[in-house]
């Protein structure tokens, strides 16, 4: 997900217009920007390259979750489904909203598996939240039904999925709301930033309000504004806005070089007969970011892993064992330790989340290895990672 690797003279040409006028407020100072409103811009052609109604960006891919949840109405005692393979941001973001999250499982997609999400369906869930993982889709329209038959919001991580598609239909634009991420090691990042879109003016509204303190942006200046809901700042800079335009405009040719990087990454890998690949339930839209693969079992996924470091092929992960992006080491999580008091503790009965069901994705997580697929790697480069990963999973 490498957008930093080919930052340039666009981005530098994009911030300097915002440090020449001083303006680095996305709202309002009409007269001093000079014509230069980066953030709107960058909403804009967001939402055009998604062919989606409206994009309102926000100062991170987290505040972008918090901000969908609070948009549509989720909050205290509802029930939130959520993968267990994510990045944690996605669990604190229902917290944060005094909710519950309820785990299911992952299949061979890495994302929601819909039966999964059906059998932890009560009376009290509101929402599903699936995550497309490592830039490819979960199967998003059979998620787009379970939810629509039993009337859930669907909310969209495509945090680590900007650019991909299932069907030629963005993904991020298949829930009621998505939410992309454009951190330091997103896709394309702008340092600090995110984004929610929707087709839903009234959730857009709500959105942009809740983000910036419920101004509703509509009177003649700021302090002529209405406030028709409390929120919070989540505001991204025109700085960052501005970084992260040049790079939205760089979208199209990243995914390209990643796909085309990507496929020889897979011949590598595929030279082991043992290796079998993640399903991508349409590898056309797939955005390229990793490669993901399974072991047969665990044992081979631990020695793989070990094998492919000792050959000194870079930026392979082994998810089951990593503390931001699966529960099995989250104790905080499983504790319920937050800096004050979680709402749910008011609950009762208040939620466990000391035991997850998760056995099917235990069963999946600890034989997945993904590798990162760089932008910058030559031909050269690409033949010798070729040549290492083939010795390193020789039995
Ligand atoms: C990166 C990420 C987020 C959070 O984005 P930030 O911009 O880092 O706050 C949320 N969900 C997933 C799946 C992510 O990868």
């Amino acid at each position: 997900m490498p957008g930093f690797e080919v930052f340039g003279a666009e981005e530098r040409r994009e911030v300097a217009d915002v440090l020449e006028t001083g303006v680095l407020f996305r709202y309002g100072f009409e007269g001093a920007r000079a014509g230069h409103w980066k953030a709107r811009t960058f909403e804009q052609e967001l939402a055009d390259r998604l062919g989606v109604k409206r994009a309102h960006l926000c100062s991170s891919g987290t505040a972008a979750l918090d901000i969908a949840l609070a948009a549509c109405g989720i909050g205290a005692g509802d029930e939130v489904i959520v993968p267990p393979f994510t990045f944690i941001a996605t669990i604190e973001s229902v917290l944060g909203a005094g909710a519950i999250p309820v785990f299911a499982d992952v299949d061979l997609t890495l994302g929601l598996d819909p039966e999964s999400v059906k059998e932890r369906i009560t009376g009290r869930t509101r929402a599903v939240v699936p995550v497309h993982m490592c830039g490819s889709m979960a199967r998003i329209e059979e998620l787009a039904s379970v939810c629509s038959e039993s009337g859930l919001t669907l909310i969209e991580d495509t945090a680590q999925a900007l650019g991909a598609s299932f069907q030629g239909r963005s993904l991020g634009t298949f829930g009621d709301v998505g939410c992309f991420s454009f951190d330091p090691v997103k896709t394309i990042t702008c340092g600090e930033g995110g984004a929610i879109v929707t087709d839903d003016e009234t959730l857009y509204q709500r959105a942009a309000q809740y983000a910036d303190h419920g101004h509703d942006h509509l009177g003649a200046d700021r302090g002529a504004d209405g406030h028709p809901i409390l929120g919070t700042n989540c505001r991204i800079s025109e700085l960052g806005a501005a970084v992260g335009l040049a790079q939205l405009r760089k979208l199209d040719e990243i995914i390209r070089v990643q796909r085309r990087n990507k496929r020889r990454l897979r011949e590598a890998f595929a030279t082991c007969e043992r290796v079998s690949f993640r399903e991508i339930p349409d590898p056309e839209g797939d955005s390229a970011t990793f490669l993901s693969l399974f072991a047969p079992d665990e044992d081979a996924a631990r020695s793989w892993t070990a094998a492919l470091a000792a050959a000194g092929v870079p930026g392979c992960f082994y998810w089951y064992d990593n503390n931001w992006h699966y529960p099995r080491r989250w104790d905080h999580l499983r504790d319920l330790r937050t800096a004050g008091r979680s709402p749910l503790t008011l609950l009762d009965p208040a939620p466990d989340l000391s035991v997850l069901d998760i056995e099917r994705s235990d069963r999946i997580i600890s034989r997945t290895i993904s590798m990162l697929v760089k932008l910058s790697w030559s031909d050269a480069e690409l033949d010798s990672l070729h040549a290492r990963i083939a010795a390193a999973l020789e039995d």
